[in-house]
């Protein structure tokens, strides 16, 4: 009885997501494409945390390329632009990052509402059945009647 209905506008929320999961992966590919491994170059690493059922996987990590002594390393950043200011950094490397660190906020944003609608859903299916198991005999004759 009517248990359907809200699904149209669930998968576009579904399809948003999606949407913004693969743009941001787009864009990490330009980002790595343009701009050689050399000391300052920016990454964008999408990392799974193995959790079951995580809801946030994959997560986003900025990283900085240093070489020391031969060895390179990568490490954390917060504010990729800030390392994206110098005057040899890909030009096309810096607007994608702009636009990835734009999409990694939406994306945390929308899942951030995903969750709280996910969780709305679950009190509202429980008030339902709670509603549905305390029908008066009235009502549930009717029903049973084929009202
Ligand atoms: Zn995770």
């Amino acid at each position: 009885m009517g248990d359907k209905r809200y699904v149209g506008s669930m998968i576009d929320v579904e399809i948003a997501y999606e949407n913004l999961i693969n743009n941001i992966n787009y864009y990490e590919k330009i980002i790595r494409k343009t701009q050689p491994k050399s000391n300052g170059s920016i990454i964008l690493q999408a990392n799974n945390c193995r959790k079951k059922n995580c809801r946030s996987c994959p997560h986003y990590v900025w990283k900085i390329w240093k070489s020391n002594k031969g060895m390179w390393s990568a490490y954390a950043i917060n504010e990729p632009l800030r390392h994206a200011r110098r005057k040899d950094f890909s030009p096309i490397a810096r607007e994608a990052i702009r636009v990835a660190v734009e999409l990694i906020d939406a994306r945390a944003a929308l899942a951030k509402q995903m969750a709280i609608a996910r969780r709305s859903a679950v009190a509202a299916q429980k008030r339902l059945e709670r509603l549905r198991a305390a029908h008066g005999r009235a009502l549930n004759e009717a029903i049973k009647g084929g009202l």
